[in-house]
């Protein structure tokens, strides 16, 4: 665990939320696009709690062996290693399950009995059923995206979490945050803000994603390590928001006029 306390800005009661949802032994579904704080509100929690925590970064490949535990060959003989929801349901720590709605459906199944009243994990390579320690805690984080294609999250799951949007933060406090994580002047920070406020706006461009306050941050490294400021922002903000020619000269366009 880390020793000084991970920068988390609260946008809102997220942190009353989790506490309570924590002590009610209620799972957590942080909802909200890639790039608005979910992880690095976890860990801030998590320091808060002073819980030991581990993060899965879900995909397709993701099943619920990777969770759960397997039998591994060592030498002539299988031993059982335990996976990190098991370790964390003995151990008491809290899982991350980033981006559940990625990951096999066999993942739902498994954590099924720790959502609920049961609290507990079925290992079924084992025969085991194992009761969560007091102190375990799952939240998994989930990016709606509406109609984009992203994968859903049935009903029947998601009425097994509390529930907690994440977006992106009003201006100050996004300006704040791109001055703490990135040592930039303030000014500098705003015209950043500016841009990603500006670029939210342009729903037209039919961007998949728009611009996170991750993007705004890595732009805000590169100006602070001495980058040009119009360069920095092309590279990390419109470049990996969109490969089509035709919008990435509109969004430098943009972008140049603003920084
Ligand atoms: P997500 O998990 O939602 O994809 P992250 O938690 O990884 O997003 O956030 C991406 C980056 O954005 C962080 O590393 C941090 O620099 C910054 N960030 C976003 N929101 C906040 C916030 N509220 N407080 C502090 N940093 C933030």
């Amino acid at each position: 665990m880390s020793t000084t306390a991970p920068y988390y800005h609260s946008t809102g009661k997220e942190e009353e939320v989790f506490e309570h949802a924590c002590r009610n032994k209620i799972p957590i579904l942080l909802k909200g696009p890639t790039g608005t704080g979910k992880s690095r509100f976890v860990e801030y929690m998590a320091y808060k709690l002073n819980k030991k925590l581990l993060t899965i970064s879900c995909h397709e490949e993701t099943s619920s062996t990777d969770l759960v535990g397997r039998f591994i060959l060592k030498g002539a003989e299988t031993t059982w290693l335990d996976g990190p929801l098991t370790t964390a349901v003995k151990e008491g720590f809290i899982i991350y399950l980033d981006e559940i709605a990625e990951a096999r459906p066999d993942v739902i199944v498994a954590i099924h009995s720790l959502t609920d009243h049961r609290r507990e994990l079925f290992v079924d390579k084992l025969g085991k059923t194992f009761k969560a320690h007091e102190d375990f805690m799952l939240v998994a984080s989930f990016n709606p995206g509406y109609q984009r294609g992203f994968k859903e999250l049935k009903p029947s799951t998601r009425q097994r979490f509390v529930a907690l949007t994440f977006n992106y933060p009003e201006a100050d406090h996004e300006t704040e945050i791109l001055v703490n994580e990135t040592k930039l002047e303030g000014s500098v920070a705003k015209k950043l803000v500016a841009i990603g406020g500006k670029i939210r706006n342009l729903t037209e461009l039919g961007l998949t994603e728009t611009v996170s306050t991750r993007l705004l941050v890595d732009a805000g490294k590169l100006i602070h390590s001495g980058l040009p400021k119009r360069l920095s922002v092309r590279v990390a903000v419109n470049e990996p928001l969109t490969d089509d020619p035709e919008v990435l000269a509109a969004l430098n366009d943009l972008s140049d006029l603003l920084i």
